[in-house]
């Protein structure tokens, strides 16, 4: 293999360059990335770049002596067998990485949509989270509660728009997402209401009842990033479909990161996850993959977040119909796991409780089956359940 094309510059694609030279590979390697700025970190920009404490978040990384030609501000537009047409031209490969990551989803409506995904997102947004604002967030999932949590440290007049019953119950479930409603203190948290349009001044919900706001920030989830392949030969189905090595269906085509649903012969489905450890790992195996190399992706699927001053980690894949086990109450530190029919643990959400994400992780991978008698107890480790 001679020429080695990563599409997309975020994380994923930046590390499978890594790891390509890491496992000895000597051959040309172009790496195009739409956005005018080099590899950087997206989970900084919900925190420490929205809240002011850091301005960039770039990938400890050097292009140059990874020997890559970088092109940035270059965008992908179609595909063909051993060819990507970008804006600035053909290009051929011998082997290509679909790293395209995701894009945010956008409401209908003619008013200023804000999103945030890009460094250049965070630097917008940031400028306009001044004390008095009116600031109306839609969607309490993952990026609403940190943009809230940084918007109401700013000073701003808070509103949050969800169409669920509770904060974060898409991914983990009205249940647990309820035990962090009394962590939006001092915010207009709107549950169980759908918007219909963003229009200028604010956000109409449907019912027409009319929520000004002088920023409106959408965060209601994302696609896969893979418009670009809608003609090419390939399998799509929720993003680049690939097997457990992270081969797509063309050959010399890997995909990998937020755009890739690889199968998981682990929970033995299709998995996409959208999170920065799969963007972090995922590559070393998508690398050897396009090098001809055995491996194997199946991880335990890791995940965090940092809202109103907690720390929030999850760990596993909970199919609808785990049972769920509480560990500890809302007001204080707490934990929740979800345990499979036959007893072993799926998956585990910790709240300011780091060592049961840690332990959990570990047994999720061993497939060890715990006690329900005494998981429910907060002061026994879940080593010991
Ligand atoms: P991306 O980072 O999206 O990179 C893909 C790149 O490809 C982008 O630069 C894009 O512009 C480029 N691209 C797309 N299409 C084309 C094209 N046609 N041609 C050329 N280039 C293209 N995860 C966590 O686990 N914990 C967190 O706390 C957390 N916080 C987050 C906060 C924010 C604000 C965001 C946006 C994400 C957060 N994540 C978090 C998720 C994590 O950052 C992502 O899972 C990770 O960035 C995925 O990396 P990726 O390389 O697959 O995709």
């Amino acid at each position: 293999m001679n020429h080695v094309v990563v599409v997309g510059a975020g994380l994923a694609g930046v590390r499978t360059v890594e790891a390509l030279r890491g496992r000895g590979f000597t051959g040309r390697i172009t790496l195009i990335g739409q956005e005018r700025h080099r590899p950087y970190d997206r989970p900084p920009l919900s925190k420490a770049v929205l809240k002011g404490e850091a301005d960039t978040s770039f990938v400890d990384t050097d292009l140059e002596t990874l020997g890559v030609e970088f092109w940035p501000g270059v965008g992908a537009k179609s595909l063909r067998a051993g060819v990507v047409e970008t804006t600035e031209g053909e290009v051929a490969y011998d082997g290509l990485v679909i790293a395209t990551g995701a894009d945010p989803i956008r409401l209908p409506g003619d008013g200023p949509q804000h999103v945030l995904r890009t460094l250049d997102d965070a630097h917008e947004l940031r400028a306009m989270l001044v004390p008095g604002a009116r600031v109306a967030i839609i969607g309490a999932g993952w990026i609403g509660a940190e943009v809230a949590t940084a918007a109401r440290r700013a000073g701003c007049e808070v509103t949050v728009v969800e169409s669920a019953s509770a904060p974060l119950s898409t991914a983990v479930g009205a249940e647990l997402g309820g035990r962090t409603l009394s962590w939006y203190d001092g915010i207009d948290l709107r549950l169980g209401t759908m918007v219909d349009s963003v229009d200028e001044g604010g956000v109409r919900l449907v019912g027409g009842e009319f929520v000004e706001a002088h920023v409106v920030v959408t965060g209601i989830g994302v696609r896969p990033a893979v418009e670009w392949l809608a003609d090419a030969d390939i399998d799509l189905h929720n993003g680049v479909v690939t097997d457990e090595h992270l081969r797509t269906s063309l050959p010399g085509v890997v995909a990998v990161g937020d755009c890739a649903a690889w199968w998981s012969r682990r929970w033995r489905t299709r998995l996409r996850v959208e999170h920065w450890d799969t963007a972090l790992n995922a590559p070393e195996v998508a690398a050897a993959t396009l090098l001809g190399e055995e491996a194997v992706y199946d991880p335990v699927p890791y995940f965090w977040s940092e809202q109103f001053g907690h720390m929030l980690q999850y760990a596993g894949h909970h199919p609808a119909g785990d049972r769920l086990v509480h560990r500890g109450e809302p007001e204080g530190k707490w934990s929740a796991v979800w345990l499979a029919g036959d007893g072993t643990l799926a998956a585990v959400l910790a709240v300011d409780r780091p060592r049961d994400l840690v332990q959990g992780r570990r047994i999720i991978d061993a497939g060890s089956r715990l006690d329900p008698e005494r998981l429910v107890d907060p002061q026994v480790p879940l080593r010991d359940c």
